[in-house]
């Protein structure tokens, strides 16, 4: 059986070496196997028939069985198209093809039965169907289904007639040939248990479904084992780690955590911070490797975790290192770590890519020895030339900007395996984080520091832009600083987008000097320029700072009040997200203005009047999700999603994906290395659930 499907797919009767090829190079088919798991995107009802007088352009794909009265070619150039009359014995509708059409009226002559598939859509006044789907009634199809399955496909498929009906012909072959005892995937008494369909009645009904009900169990059941084999590969791995490898032990709640608990820290704990403390101090003292995502809104408090965190290393004589994205994070991080512990005999240093050669030198050296206890720095901290003497725990900011690899590098850089928290500020929806960090820990702080006035977010037009910046004078008079974001640098100039050289002089011009100041950063300049154009806006000597979205993460002026994005539906919502992220950080109120043009397409303006209705980032990847699928999530796209589901959608599914969680740990509670005889099926094929290109085992 295993070996029936791992055939070559040129050899399926009616593919060959050319269409072979092009279903490798296209959709990435390569055995049998690939193309019974190419699953149907869509389904057209064939229950019925329609007349031509009961169509209208509401309808969805329909069916309409009739004849051609007569072909015409029409127009010229783009416009040139192929035009049918068609009808039934109620009237006539038109057929149109704009290209690919030359063998329509060689197959389908007028006078001949034909049935037609497609959409109604409505073109001066006249009812048509574009690029109708056209079948000879008298060839009856093989296998027998009322709902018509349509796959994807590309323009190079299509154009050598591997359509959507050609691959369902495909798939009927396929089927009619699969060994009679199929292999299930799945054992029995699970199946009884959930009461699910058999695989290979699955595979069938999802292919050739006998009715919606039929479609939708084989669904559910093909949905449930693609996200269960992943849970149970994530988390077999996870509970073969911590049992494997064994953690430092950080039993001691010493001078440093409480020193700077008495005397240095500022102002009570959140509730949040609190208890996330509470769940790393766990681990710390559970005497397994702690490997823990903190998901928390920008500006919760996660720095604050991070430093104490750090310290409880530090009473048990380990160093730490906090790894951050960028430098000006970095530096960031590295001045507020400094203030917090000033005065406390701790000693931190900054490491980054203008570190100049003597320091390095010496922080090299102080690391090795271990007189250095806390390092902050960028991607500098991955050189190979930089050990530790002792680390015993790192801590990463903003994961998604860093690469898998480039993590896993640093957990080599100690005999023992660091314990490691991950921060990140850009909230992932949890069937997302179920499935991308599903065996790590995950601690969530969901509570803001007391005392913030929530941002005012208000959408205004392109056209109102004078009367905005008349407000920004206002907060500027107020003492308060600006920040006005534009999308990256340089667009195509035909497009109706203001970039950010055009907004700066028109800022210039509108904000003359001297009696305003105005910084510029953006991806071009070098660091050391941005650098000091950053030292200004911080230092309060520019009023303005006119930037694309480097200074999206982690930036702390609490005296910026007031963002602007300029084309606001040119960003997605976790990014518009992040960048209101930058204000509100201080005692008063704060703005972000998002800019746009009156022409809005459908999901951007989704996309305003979220950030407009809330300012919870949770709730905005969620919505950001929906609209774009788990594949483009802000952060995942860098890392990457490994995962290509065929038909589970992370988004809608999430019932499915908690009910495929819970069994799946319920199976490796009772049984870890899944040998019961019972679960012998669970592993055969817990492979299937193993990522694609990246290694799980670098990400923790
Ligand atoms: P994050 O890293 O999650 O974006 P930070 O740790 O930078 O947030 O915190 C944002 C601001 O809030 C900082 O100025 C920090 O000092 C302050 N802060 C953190 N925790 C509290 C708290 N419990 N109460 C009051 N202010 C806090
Ligand atoms: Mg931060």
């Amino acid at each position: 059986m295993q070996n029936f499907l791992q055939q070559d797919i040129k050899f399926l009767p009616g593919v060959g070496p050319a269409r072979g090829d092009l279903l490798n190079k296209e959709i990435n088919v390569n055995t049998f196997e690939d193309l019974i798991y190419h699953f149907p995107y869509r389904y057209i009802d064939k229950s019925k028939f329609y007349k031509v007088n009961e169509i209208n352009p509401d309808l969805p794909f329909i069916q309409i069985r009739g004849t051609i009265k007569g072909y015409a070619s029409l127009g010229g150039g783009r416009k040139k198209r192929l035009v049918a009359s068609f009808g039934d014995e109620t009237g006539n509708i038109e057929l149109i093809w704009f290209k690919g059409a030359k063998w329509i009226p060689e197959n389908f002559p007028p006078g001949k039965e034909v049935v037609v598939f497609g959409k109604p859509t409505v073109f001066s006044k006249k009812i048509n169907i574009v690029h109708p789907e056209m079948e000879d009634p008298a060839k009856l199809k093989t296998v027998k289904s009322s709902l018509q399955a349509v796959y994807s496909t590309t323009e190079r498929m299509k154009s050598n007639y591997l359509t959507s009906k050609a691959i369902s012909k495909l798939q009927s072959t396929l089927i009619q040939m699969l060994p009679a005892n199929f292999n299930e995937t799945l054992p029995a008494w699970l199946l009884k248990k959930l009461n699910f369909v058999n695989l290979d009645t699955a595979l069938k009904q999802i292919h050739f479904p006998n009715n919606t009900n039929d479609y939708k169990r084989a669904e559910l059941r093909l949905k449930f084992e693609e996200l269960f084999y992943i849970q149970l590969n994530i988390l077999q791995k996870k509970s073969l780690r911590k049992n494997e490898f064994k953690g430092n032990v950080f039993s001691r709640v010493g001078e440093n955590l409480n020193n700077f608990y008495q005397e240095k820290l500022p102002f009570e704990l959140t509730n949040a911070q609190k208890r996330v403390l509470k769940e790393i101090r766990y681990d710390l003292g559970s005497g397994k490797q702690m490997n823990r995502l903190l998901q928390g809104d920008v500006g919760s408090g996660k720095t604050l975790v991070a430093l104490m965190s750090m310290l409880i290393a530090l009473d048990n004589d380990f160093q730490t290192c906090l790894m951050a994205p960028t430098e000006i994070l970095a530096t960031q991080h590295f001045n507020s770590l400094s203030k917090f512990m000033e005065g406390l005999d701790i000693n931190i240093e900054l490491l980054t890519g203008s570190t100049k050669k003597a320091a390095r030198v010496r922080i090299h050296e102080s690391l090795e020895d271990g007189t250095l206890h806390m390092l902050v720095g960028t991607h500098a901290l991955l050189e190979d030339v930089v050990q530790f003497k002792n680390l015993g725990l790192v801590i990463i900011d903003e994961q998604h900007r860093f690469g898998v690899a480039q993590r896993a590098k640093l957990w080599k850089k100690s005999k023992v395996l660091p314990h490691v928290l991950v921060m990140t500020a850009t909230p992932i929806p949890r069937t997302l984080a179920m499935t991308l960090y599903g065996d790590l820990d995950i601690s969530v702080i969901d509570e803001l520091p007391p005392g913030r006035k929530p941002i005012i977010t208000k959408h205004s037009f392109d056209s109102k832009r004078l009367h905005m910046f008349g407000f920004l004078k206002q907060e500027i008079k107020k003492g308060r600083q600006i920040y006005i974001v534009y999308p990256l640098i340089q667009e195509s100039e035909k497009m109706d987008y203001k970039d950010l050289e055009d907004g700066y002089e028109r800022i210039s011009r509108a904000f003359p000097i001297p009696e305003y100041q105005v910084s510029v950063v953006h991806g071009k300049m070098k660091s050391e320029e941005k650098a000091i154009s950053m030292k200004h806006f911080v230092e309060g000597r520019t009023h303005i700072m006119v930037a694309t979205t480097v200074i999206e993460v982690g930036v702390d002026v609490p005296n910026a009040t007031t963002m602007v994005i300029e084309s606001a539906e040119r960003f997605g919502l976790s990014q518009l997200h992040q960048l209101r992220g930058r204000v509100g950080r201080g005692a008063d109120q704060s703005y972000c203005i998002l800019m746009t043009g009156y022409k809005l397409s459908d999901d951007g303006r989704k996309r305003i009047e979220t950030m407009v209705r809330t300012t919870d980032g949770f709730e905005i990847a969620e919505v950001d999700m929906k609209l774009r699928g788990p594949g483009d999530i802000e952060g995942t796209q860098q890392s990457g999603v490994p995962f290509n589901l065929k038909i589970a959608n992370l988004a809608k599914d999430q019932q499915i994906l908690q009910l495929a969680r819970d069994i799946a740990e319920k199976i490796l509670e009772e049984d870890p290395h899944l040998t019961d005889e019972k679960n012998f099926v669970f592993a055969k094929h817990v492979r299937k659930g193993s990522p694609q290109k990246i290694s799980w085992d670098n990400i923790s």
